[in-house]
């Protein structure tokens, strides 16, 4: 399959949206972003590498590190994470708080911001300095020890971050939240502002693509059934309320962050990355999903 053809007819075909999403603007950071920029990498199950245009230009990952954080809350607790938190697609917005309160403060899953910060609840408990335990496990990943947090998002992220405060301190109140909220969220923003590239977020996640085992580094990250639950995980809940929808036309299992990023999968065959910063109403990449729609369509390698 002739790859790079394909990522250069998707870069033509998709190129009259620009201008037609909004970039992440209740982040004040992030609304400093340029709009028109658009990357794509590739990493096939041999090792090699496609990139298109602006693969090697860093973004805020924003969600995207959910599925860092639940890894590493997964290798610590196993299945005890499902106490806390649920997994069941929310079908509500990425940040809503409407459900904590029927279903006394367990969140819906861990994609979800509520979910998200039981996560960091569970990583600071787990470790003294989980900030440098995400660091190390990304850049370790990535192969890459240039990839750092954005203290100036991070910082942006905290004084305008009253929701995500606001959904730390709910959950406190029903007892799932251990820490001090302002621990758990300054985890939660720095993760959230993790600066890394298209090229990056494909090794990253390779070990997803290859069942648990990240063949960079040699080394199993999650059992071939954690894996599987992973991709379930993304494939129900990657895209908060348009998941369906996500699967429906795009047919891989994949995660997105307000930066504009997405990185998906093909297990066994293939993890891509694309990164377009206006988005759609549900927060996701308007760009990165048709870009990614093209693909399955034009391949005709969905995992279905
Ligand atoms: N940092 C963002 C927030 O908490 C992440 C949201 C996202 O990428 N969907 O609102």
């Amino acid at each position: 399959m002739d790859f790079k053809e394909i990522l250069n007819e998707i870069a033509e075909e998709t190129k009259e949206l620009e201008g037609k999403g909004k970039v992440a603007n209740y982040i004040p950071a992030l609304a400093q972003v340029s709009g028109n920029q658009f990357g794509m990498a590739l990493l096939a199950a041999d090792g090699e590498l496609f990139e298109w245009g602006d693969s090697q230009t860093n973004f805020s990952m924003q969600s995207i590190s959910k599925v860092l954080t639940l890894t590493i809350a997964f290798r610590e607790i196993g299945s005890e994470v499902w106490e806390r938190v649920g997994r069941e697609p929310s079908g509500n917005p990425f940040n809503s708080l409407i459900q904590l309160e029927k279903e006394r403060g367990i969140p819906r899953n861990p994609f979800i911001n509520a979910g998200a910060l039981v996560i960091s609840d569970i990583l600071c408990s787990r470790f003294p300095n989980p900030k440098e335990v995400l660091l190390d496990f990304v850049q370790k990943r990535a192969q890459n020890t240039n990839i750092q947090y954005d203290k100036i998002v991070a910082q942006s992220e905290k004084e305008h971050g009253y929701l995500n405060s606001a959904l730390v301190n709910y959950m406190k109140s029903f007892g799932n939240i251990t820490n001090n909220p302002e621990e758990v969220l300054d985890l939660y923003f720095n993760q959230c502002s993790l600066s890394m590239n298209c090229v990056d977020l494909v090794k990253t996640f390779s070990f997803i693509t290859h069942r648990g085992f990240d063949s960079n580094n040699k080394e199993r990250i999650l059992s071939r059934s954690r894996s599987k639950r992973l991709n379930a995980l993304m494939l129900t809940c990657g895209m908060y309320d348009e998941s369906g929808d996500f699967a429906f036309r795009v047919g891989m299992p994949g995660k997105s962050g307000v930066g504009g990023g997405i990185a998906a999968t093909i297990p066994g065959k293939l993890t891509m990355a694309v990164w377009s910063p206006e988005l759609n109403s549900f927060g996701n990449s308007l760009r990165g999903i048709k870009a990614m729609e093209l693909f399955t369509t034009k391949t005709g390698m969905s995992i279905f």
